[in-house]
Order: structure tokens, then sequence, then C-alpha cells
């Protein structure tokens, strides 16, 4: 199915980043679980969105943004607005689990349910007349001046692109966590978090172990095991962005650079289609394993970067 059309400005730029929201979980008064000799989750949590950040952030064609950039209180609609604001392409939450059972242990990727999905859309289709509030990021979908049904057919469009990418980064970055660490369940799971209800934004939230549990407490709170959640983070991002860019971006361009092809046409030789293209004439043979230079009409030929 087709997303909706969009004409939003701000995320048409060509060769823009990739912006991801970085939501570190509570802060201020809400310290979210407390584990064993105090280590708090909201602590535990930022140093990993502030991990995560510096790893998008230190990568051609992303940009990490914090939802809360130091230890005060969002509300959790605050939370998914500021991911708007900043025309965010993916929101991640990052949570440490807390429960009264000690024993309770394992890191979880969740995405939004389909029944906190439905409900989700009947919220924005109720409010859609009196609020000034727009889907597909800013600028773009309006809700307002559409009649019932085409609002919610646009509605449903864009929130199930969204869900369909939310479930793939969320599957990417599962197994990138359970590569080191234990995991709660053999697959992403789904819930009704307020967090992950942007309609128009692909959104997840990781669990990185419970904090509760002595074992996994003593990980969390040190330096190396908080690198090493970031990381499995950040390359489940990449990972599905390097596969599904978002149009127009940096990364789209550089995929599409990479994916380059070129038909053969009557009088080409492949010398020519080399130095038309900027690549060397060896580069070229080896990137279509040809073993001689002839080649046919019609056939269709990669193209290396230059
Ligand atoms: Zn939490």
């Amino acid at each position: 199915m087709a997303k909706p059309v969009k004409s939003a400005l701000p995320k048409a730029v060509a060769g823009r980043d990739i912006i991801v929201a970085i939501d570190a979980g509570h802060g201020g008064e809400d310290p979210g679980a407390i584990g064993p000799g105090r280590v708090r989750e909201k602590v535990v949590v930022f140093a990993i969105a502030k991990e995560l950040k510096r790893l998008l952030d230190s990568t051609p064609g992303y940009k990490g943004r914090l939802t809360r950039t130091g230890d005060y209180y969002i509300s959790l609609r605050g939370r998914t607005k500021a991911a708007r604001k900043q025309n965010a392409d993916l929101f991640v939450s990052i949570h440490a689990d807390g429960f009264k059972d000690k024993r309770a242990k394992g890191a979880s990727v969740w995405v939004l349910s389909s029944r906190g999905a439905s409900s989700e859309m009947g919220r924005w289709l109720a409010r859609k007349e009196n609020s000034a509030d727009l889907i597909g990021g800013v600028g773009s979908v309006s809700l307002e001046d559409k009649d019932d049904v085409l609002a919610s057919v646009l509605l449903d469009m864009s929130m199930t692109a969204s869900r369909e990418d939310s479930r793939s980064v969320a599957t990417q970055i599962h197994s990138n966590i359970r590569r080191f660490a234990k995991m709660h369940k053999s697959h992403v799971e789904q819930a009704g978090f307020a967090v992950l209800k942007s309609p128009d934004i692909p959104s997840i939230l990781v669990e990185t172990g419970f904090i509760t549990n002595p074992g996994e407490a003593a990980k969390l709170k040190t330096k190396s095991y908080q690198k090493k959640m970031a990381n499995a983070v950040y390359k489940g991002i990449t990972e599905h962005f390097s596969r599904k860019p978002p149009a127009l971006t940096y990364i789209a361009q550089r995929k599409a650079e990479n994916n380059k092809t070129y038909k053969v046409v009557s009088g080409d030789t492949l010398s020519v289609i080399a130095s038309q293209n900027g690549v060397s004439l060896s580069s070229l043979r080896k990137a279509n394993n040809l073993k001689s230079d002839r080649i046919k009409v019609g056939q269709v030929l990669r193209i290396p970067k230059s």
C-alpha cells in the first residue's frame, strides 16, 4: 500500500539526515524503576540514550535528538510531540524494567499493539475538527479539511506504514541485543504504550533489562554495558534504514548510487560505458563478473561506485 502523498517541506530537503528521536524514559521526580543499591532507571536509560545519540551523530546521514536533555519530567504525550516537532523518522524510547519479583529478567523490544493502534485512530479522528494537529509530519496531511471517510483512510494508511516500519526496526534491534543479553521473549512484543502511539512516526520501546534483578542491575549500571546496549540499538536502526531509507535522505541517495545500473544499447563498448560513468574498465568488469569485454544490447550492467 502506498503512503499518503506528503507535501512536507521540512522533510523534503534532498540529502537530508534521518532524524531519530531518542527518548530516555522517566526523569526528574519520576525515577522509574529502582534496583539494588538505589540504581535508578532514569539515570541508566539517560546514559544509554546519550551514547546512542553520539553514535548516530557520528554517522553520516543520521542525527539523534533527545526528547529530554537532562534530568527533568516530560509527559508521555510531550515526548511524542517533541519527536513530531523534530520531524523524526523514528522514535526510540529507552527503559529498564522493574518487577516485585527480583528473579524477573531479560531485555525486550516493543511495538504498538493493534488494539492500541485502533483506539488511537479513533482519538485522532474525534479531535480533528477542533485541533490543529497534523499527521504525516509538519505541514503535510491535515485531517481538518477532509471528510470523515477520507480522513480515516489517510490516517489508516499512515498508521499501517508506520507500524510496518516499527516492526522492522524492532526486529533488527531485538536480534542485535540477543547476541549478548538474555531476552524476555524470543520475539518482538506488543503493547498499548502511550509513547508508541504516533500515527505517523515509526515508534519502538526498548526495555534494556530488569533493573530490579541484581545480576542485570549490576550490568546496567556499568559504562561498558550501557555502551553495548546503545550499540545494539544503533546497529538495529542503521540496518533497518540502510535497507529501507526514507525518500530524499542522504542514506537513500547513497543506496541509489550503490545500485546504479546501465542498460547496453547498440554501439556501446565496455570502455565507453566505463568512462561515461567515471569508473575504471577493470572495476566495471569486476562488478559484473565479466571474463571478456564483449557485451550484448539489452544487457544490464551494474555500475560500481566511482
Ligand atoms: Zn520505564
